[in-house]
């Protein structure tokens, strides 16, 4: 069988510290063997590396979000410095965003530029957050260092029409439960454009709740959060993208496991006991392939 790997979430958030236990003890069922949990600002750097210590699925990324920099200390690069010397970690999140109020661009972008330099120093996966600033990151794109392996564009937004830049820049594109609600089927249709290559699924747990329909583990309210994404919801939101694929649901969760290993390969421990996949190469000409060109292979191509 199968496993899941989210490849974004926020394990370390307060709004899921009242039912840790019973996340914990359900993740394991299914199994998740993967989840990289992002810290936001260096308040929760500390949290995210205990986690990864404690728990042999987490996979720890440090970085600040674009909603948390006015929080950052003088010493936040030596910190992540410290972290990327020290540990095998990712870096995100991070990001541009326009959607928020009073968002200074210019801060944002001296920011993510940093954490890109950092991630192509110590060649480690990274992941970008960009809310309404599609053309803003796509002019950054060329004016930065990127890791070898690529970087990943969570809860990816952006239009259609970008994506075949996004991918020449080496963007993965992850899908998550909230464009399965009602009015997001835009969105959600966006994925189809995207090589079955470059996708993967997520959680953004608290985050990005799926909609209630969808929800197999609703949480009650907490810590400002209405109702808190559960990170098991994982196998839903596979399923929801393999609808959206035309594609069988364990096909989906193998196609995204093999691109999850690709992309956070450098972090991934050699020696964690829930290392159960071990995907081959990649195929030279795989990432012609998308879910809605061309004759859809279902077993051969990876
Ligand atoms: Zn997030």
């Amino acid at each position: 069988m199968n496993a899941y790997q989210d490849a974004h979430n926020h394990l370390q958030h307060a709004a899921l510290d009242p039912h840790l236990a019973e996340i914990l003890s359900t993740v394991r069922t299914l199994p998740v063997n993967w989840m990289v949990v992002n810290g936001t600002a260096e308040s929760d750097w500390e949290k995210v590396a205990d986690m990864a210590k404690e728990l042999s699925f987490v996979i720890p990324s440090f970085g600040l979000h674009p909603w948390f920099l006015l929080e950052r200390s003088k010493h936040w690069e030596e910190a992540l410095c410290a972290y990327l010397t020290q540990t095998s970690c990712a870096v995100g999140e991070v990001g541009l965003d326009l959607w928020m109020q009073n968002s200074d661009l210019q801060l944002q972008k001296k920011i993510l530029r940093t954490h890109l330099e950092l991630a192509a120093e110590f060649q480690r996966p990274i992941t970008i957050h960009c809310l309404r600033a599609w053309p803003e990151l796509l002019e950054l794109l060329p004016t930065v260092p990127i890791p070898n392996c690529g970087f990943l564009l969570h809860s990816y937004t952006g239009p259609a029409r970008m994506i075949e830049k996004f991918l020449s820049f080496g963007s993965y594109f992850s899908f998550s439960g909230y464009f399965l609600s009602r009015g997001k089927e835009e969105k959600a249709q966006t994925f189809r454009e995207i090589p079955y290559d470059r996708l993967l699924v997520e959680t953004d747990a608290p985050d990005m709740p799926l909609p209630a329909e969808r929800n197999q583990f609703p949480l009650p309210n907490a810590a400002g959060f209405e109702c808190p994404n559960h990170p098991a919801n994982i196998q839903a939101v596979v399923r929801g993208l393999a609808e959206i694929l035309k594609t069988p649901e364990d096909e989906v969760l193998r196609r995204v496991g093999q691109n999850f290993y690709r992309l956070f390969e450098s972090v991934i421990p050699e020696d964690r006991e829930y290392r159960i996949q071990n995907p081959g190469p990649r195929t030279p000409n795989s990432e012609l392939q998308t879910p809605n060109s061309g004759p859809r292979i279902l077993n051969s191509e990876f």
